[in-house]
């Protein structure tokens, strides 16, 4: 499969846009840097409060790089964004320890501050820009991490604005705690996202692109399923149709290929009524469609609610640039036995639908 679309692939643009952080919005983004905000101008009272004047100082450089951040979110700069934020933790847990001491546990952040900027790394997506990238900051953050915490031991790193003892003990306990929980939060954030992504993925793999409905690998499984649940359960009824729309090519070429989408797409908003009843349905091929029946519905049910979609199509007038068109549909209809295979099924339905062709068209033959 791969190898297949390897040239298509390498051109495609719209794929490449995925990964640039489409998932998340900038509002989120512009949440977080907010967050981020709040959180420095409560550590602003407690720098002052603690009489560490070059981190009252730097706090506010902090404090204004994140009023930019929210600012370039809500440009919808999101990269700029992610790097402000990352830049900023990583100067600041830099500064917060060399002024503030290695007691006081700053660096406990760059585990949180490594885990947002390592966890994309093995996305298969990424480019090698991008790779490159993150592996040069988390090398750099564990390198910081080391030389800081060796550098700090060795009393390298001016003592004058150290806090006493139990102060440090208070702020690494709390460091701690905001490192612990930054690599929570951002963990199950990262995973909502996935999770988001995979969802948006299944909806796309399963459903048609025009009709919205179920498309043909979809409702095929479907059927398997129904057809397996029958078979474990012999007094079950399944039935299935095959409906075709009656010279819809003609619509094509008298009004156009876009009249005809638009004509797909009303017959679908037919179908979305039935679905509340239980009928289900999906795109088997072009302008051919495959109706699954309602639980509990007998044979002779449900080909009276085909004979009423049947009408309801014939009913059907799509106005489009002033033409109003219409057609009719041809249904072939088919019960399940005991010990038929899935091809032997369709292959029942579609000879039924044949018949209805064969024989006047706009009915349906079960
Ligand atoms: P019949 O009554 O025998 O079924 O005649 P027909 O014209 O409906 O059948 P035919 O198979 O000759 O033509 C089907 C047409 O459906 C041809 C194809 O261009 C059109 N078609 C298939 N998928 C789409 C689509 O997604 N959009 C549009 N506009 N047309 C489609
Ligand atoms: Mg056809
Ligand atoms: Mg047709």
């Amino acid at each position: 499969m791969k190898n297949i679309f390897k040239n298509s692939e390498q051109r495609d643009r719209a794929h490449k846009a995925i990964n640039n952080f489409e998932a998340l919005s900038n509002i989120d983004f512009g949440k977080t840097a907010a967050f981020f905000m709040e959180f420095h101008i409560v550590l602003e009272l407690v720098y002052y409060a603690v009489g560490c004047t070059p981190m009252v100082i730097i706090n506010i450089i902090s404090i204004l790089s994140y009023i930019a951040a929210i600012y370039f979110a809500s440009r919808d700069y999101k990269s700029v964004t992610i790097w402000i934020i990352l830049i900023e933790v990583y100067l600041h847990v830099v500064l917060a320890t060399v002024f503030m001491g290695i007691k006081c546990g700053f660096t406990l952040w760059l585990f949180g501050t490594f885990s947002s900027v390592f966890l994309p790394f093995f996305s298969p997506t990424l480019e090698r820009r991008q790779k490159l990238g993150i592996f040069g900051f988390s090398l750099l953050i564990v390198i910081s991490f080391l030389l800081l915490t060796v550098l700090g031991n060795n009393g390298s790193f001016p003592n004058t604005y150290n806090p006493p003892v139990n102060i440090s003990n208070i702020f690494y306990f709390c460091n701690a705690i905001v490192g612990f929980s930054s690599i929570t939060v951002y963990t199950s954030s990262y995973n909502t996202r996935i999770q988001n992504q995979n969802d948006q993925l299944q909806l796309m793999a399963d459903h048609d692109y025009l009709t919205g409905m179920y498309n043909r690998q979809r409702i095929q499984s479907i059927l398997e399923a129904e057809m397996e649940h029958a078979r474990n359960n012999p007094d079950t009824n399944i039935s299935i149709a095959i409906m075709d729309i009656d010279y819809f090519k003609r619509i094509n070429d008298t009004y156009g290929h876009p009249a005809g989408d638009s004509f797909l797409k009303g017959i679908a908003a037919i179908f979305d009524k039935y679905a509340e009843k239980g009928l289900l349905y999906g795109r088997w091929g072009g302008e051919e469609f495959l109706f699954i029946s309602p639980e509990h519905y007998s044979y002779s049910d449900f080909a009276l609610m085909l004979d009423s979609i049947r009408k309801e199509i014939e009913a059907y007038i799509l106005v489009d640039k002033g033409n109003t068109i219409h057609t009719t549909a041809s249904f072939g209809a088919a019960l399940y036995q005991q010990g038929m295979t899935l091809e032997k099924f369709v292959t029942l339905a579609d000879s039924r639908l044949y018949e209805a062709k064969g024989t006047g068209r706009n009915k349906v033959v079960f």
